[in-house]
Parts: structure tokens; C-alpha cells; sequence
């Protein structure tokens, strides 16, 4: 896939590592606590939990003077870069400089005073602590002026259902960056974020036109996870698919564990990130069922989560319908019939036991099969079965020749 070319920005310090985004650098995941930051326990706790689910950066909300005096114990505590997200007092971005936050992030909808944009500014530049430059739908709109800019701008994108907005964000970035080229700094990062999927879509693809700084994908209120994964990934997965995306938050309304596991998926699925762990496939169930495979597959889950770190692939398949095709593409596969499990490895059956023992034995082959590949005795992926091709189906023959010829058949069913 190829990426957009952008400038390359770098966050963090010798405790936390260094997270580099943009350019070619893997597009990293973030995500935002929900606790209060002053309460530094708590805050620590939910950092470093988040980190454990894989997040690169995290955010926190710093509305109060106690919660930037809790940064330098929070960053003391936590090895992963963080970012102190600022809203309407550019002091708050002062204290966090000062504190030795990694990252800033500013919203132009309600800190605009140039003189504090200036001052944050030179603190940043001093310290090469890199900004971001977060445009946000519900708060732009929410300006005194919104009238008179929508009459402004609303001529710009005017085939567009949305077009006013897209001309106000964006020209929201253009104002508020070009007190940063004032003053020739340009450690930023870039997001402009909607609650419609579509208007986000199409507003990253134009700044994406119109900049070289990284972008911060993001779909904002996003709802709970059930509906927000759909908005989100819809959005963020259709412009990653395009190469436009360095870094990107999945907001949701819960547990913000979810967000890091989702956004990492997603990544995943289109490569990229590398996996880390096992990617598991699973077969939907129907009328062949043969065994509880829900609950099969949820407990496969957790268990692969907690004890595999490989990105082996692990098949878990209701019935032999799909079993042995599967259990050619997975590294592992299990597929189940008449209370039974059948266990394969790269190709290979190792076992056919009772239900009650398929988990169990199901993870040992992947633990075992863990240790084979890290002690390079195997390889992921490689398998000793030969995929054999289907028959040609009697009159209608083999569709190898269509498809060798590129043709496609229009088939009309239940015609008379
Ligand atoms: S693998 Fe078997 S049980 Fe699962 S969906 Fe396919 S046919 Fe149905």
C-alpha cells in the first residue's frame, strides 16, 4: 500500500522510547484516559493499562492547574509518551512544557489569542516538544462567528452535502498554521475530526492535498463501541486504504482498551502494522453446528491473548465443511464434529479428542507451536499440505479457462 509522504515528527524521551509519526514510520495507535489526570494514582493506572493493550501514545485532559501539577509524578510513573490534550487556557499548555509532557495538542476553536498561540509556541520550540493542530466539527461550529464564516466560506465545496464545514476546518487550519510558519515551526501534526464518517472521509482527503504534516485520524463522539467501531473504522480504514493517516484515535464511549485493541486490528487487517499475537478466524455457526463454538471461540480468544505473542493465524471452525480449507490457510485450526475436536497443525492432524478438551489442547499445540517458531524450527505459515483445485463441475466444466480469459458469465436465476 502506498502511504502518503509526509514529515516525520518525534515524541518521547529515554524512559518511554521514542514514537515517531509520519514519514515512514508504522502508524501508531493512541488513545485518552477518562479519570481525572490530578488524581495521580488512578491516572498512572489507567496509563499503563492502556499501554498494556498496546497503545504508542496516550492522551490527558489537563483542564485544571492540579492536573498539570500532576504531570511530572504521572510521567515519572508511566513509559509511554504522553499528551497533554489543551482547551481554552493556553496556560495549561505552559505547565505541561514545563512539566516535560511529550506532546501538545491544541484546539484552534477555543484557544485563538495569537499572543498565546506565540507564547506555546516558543515554549514548544524550546523543548522540541511537536503540537498538534486539532480541529474538531463541534467546536469549530460552535464559534460567535459562525454565521458570517459560513457565508465566507460556503461557497467553497458547494456541490458538497457538507461543504460549509469542510471550508471552515480547513480554513481553520490554514489561519491557525500560519502563526506557526510566523514564527517557522513546524513540529505539528494535523487532525480535523467529524462525527459523520463521510464528512471525515472527505476533509482528510483534502488537507491531505493541501499538507505535509502528519495526520491524526479520528472520527469524534464515535457513540459506544457497537455503532462507534462501524463509524470509525469505516472512516479511518477507507482513508488508510488510500495511504492518508500517520497516527490515529478510535473514540468511543467505554472502555478506551477497546479503542487501542480496535485501532491495532484494523491496522492489522490492511498490514499496516505488524501483528503481534494471534489472529484468530472463526466460522459465523449455522445448522451443521456440532459443538458450543461461541463460547469455544470467545474462550480461544482470551486465551490466545493472554499466552501467545506470535501472529500465528488460529482457525476455530464449527463443522468439516470449511475444516480442511482452513486448516490449510491457519497455522493451527481445530474443526469440530459430533462433539469432537480435530486439531491440525500446519496441515497436519495431531488430534481428535472430546469437546470438553478442545480448548486445553488447542492451546497447548499454539504454546508449542509458539516455541517451535521462536527456536526457528518452523516457520508461520508454512505448510506440508498441497491445496488441490476442485474438479470442473460436469457440464459446466472447470472455470479455469474463463478465468485464464478473464471472462465473466452473466447468470440469470429462476429465469422461465
Ligand atoms: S464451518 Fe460448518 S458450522 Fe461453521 S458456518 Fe461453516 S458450515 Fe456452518
Amino acid at each position: 500500500m502506498e502511504r502518503r509522504t509526509t514529515r516525520q515528527l518525534t515524541l518521547g524521551d529515554d524512559r518511554t522510547g521514542l514514537v515517531r509519526i509520519g514519514g515512514d514510520a508504522p502508524v501508531s495507535v493512541q488513545t485518552m484516559t477518562s479519570g481525572y489526570t490530578y488524581d495521580i494514582d488512578a491516572c498512572v493506572t489507567e496509563i499503563n493499562r492502556l499501554a498494556a493493550a498496546g497503545a504508542d501514545i496516550v492522551r490527558v485532559a489537563v483542564p485544571k492547574r492540579a492536573d498539570t501539577e500532576a504531570l511530572p509524578e504521572i510521567l515519572n510513573q508511566t513509559r509511554v509518551p504522553i499528551v497533554a490534550d489543551v482547551h481554552f487556557h493556553y496556560k495549561r499548555a505552559l505547565e505541561a512544557v514545563e512539566a516535560g509532557i511529550h506532546k501538545i495538542r491544541l484546539n484552534p476553536g477555543n484557544i485563538d489569542d495569537r499572543e498565546q498561540v506565540n507564547a506555546v509556541i516558543d515554549a514548544c520550540a524550546q523543548r522540541n516538544i511537536p503540537i498538534r493542530i486539532g480541529v474538531n466539527e463541534g467546536s469549530i461550529i460552535e464559534r460567535k462567528d459562525k454565521q458570517v464564516r459560513m457565508e465566507e466560506l460556503g461557497k467553497f465545496f458547494a456541490d458538497h452535502r457538507q461543504g460549509h464545514l469542510m471550508a471552515i476546518m480547513i480554513a481553520k487550519l490554514e489561519e491557525y498554521l500560519e502563526i506557526f510558519h510566523a514564527r517557522d515551526f513546524h513540529d505539528i501534526c494535523i487532525s480535523a475530526k467529524s462525527m459523520d464518517a463521510r464528512l471525515a472521509i472527505d476533509t482528510y482527503r483534502e488537507i491531505s492535498k493541501r499538507f505535509d504534516y502528519p495526520l491524526h485520524l479520528g472520527v469524534t463522539h464515535a457513540g459506544p463501541r457497537e455503532t462507534g467501531s462501524i463509524r470509525s473504522v469505516v472512516a479511518l480504514g477507507t482513508l488508510l486504504a488510500e495511504g492518508i493517516g500517520d497516527t490515529l484515535r478510535i473514540s468511543y464511549a467505554s472502555d478506551a482498551v477497546y479503542e487501542v485493541e480496535d485501532g491495532l486490528e484494523m491496522l492489522w487487517s490492511l498490514g499496516l502494522r505488524e501483528r503481534v499475537g494471534a489472529e484468530l478466524i472463526a466460522c459465523p455457526t449455522c445448522g451443521r453446528i456440532q459443538v458450543d463454538l461461541f463460547r469455544l471461540v470467545q474462550d480461544v480468544r482470551s486465551r490466545l491473548a493472554a499466552d501467545i505473542e506470535v501472529p500465528m493465524k488460529v482457525a476455530v471452525m464449527g463443522c468439516v465443511v470449511n475444516g480442511p480449507g482452513e486448516a490449510e490457510g491457519a497455522d493451527i485450526a481445530v474443526f469440530a464434529g459430533d462433539r469432537k475436536g480435530i486439531i491440525y497443525v500446519q496441515g497436519q492432524r495431531v488430534a481428535n479428542i472430546p469437546e470438553d478438551e478442545i480448548l486445553d489442547r488447542l492451546l497447548a499445540e499454539c504454546r508449542k507451536f509458539q516455541d517451535r517458531v521462536r527456536a526457528g524450527e518452523v516457520k508461520l505459515g508454512e505448510k506440508t499440505v498441497e491445496i488441490v483445485p476442485p474438479a470442473p463441475i460436469g457440464e459446466l466444466g472447470s472455470g479455469v479457462d474463463k478465468i485464464a480469459r478473464g471472462q465473466v458469465e452473466q447468470v440469470s436465476i429462476g429465469k422461465t
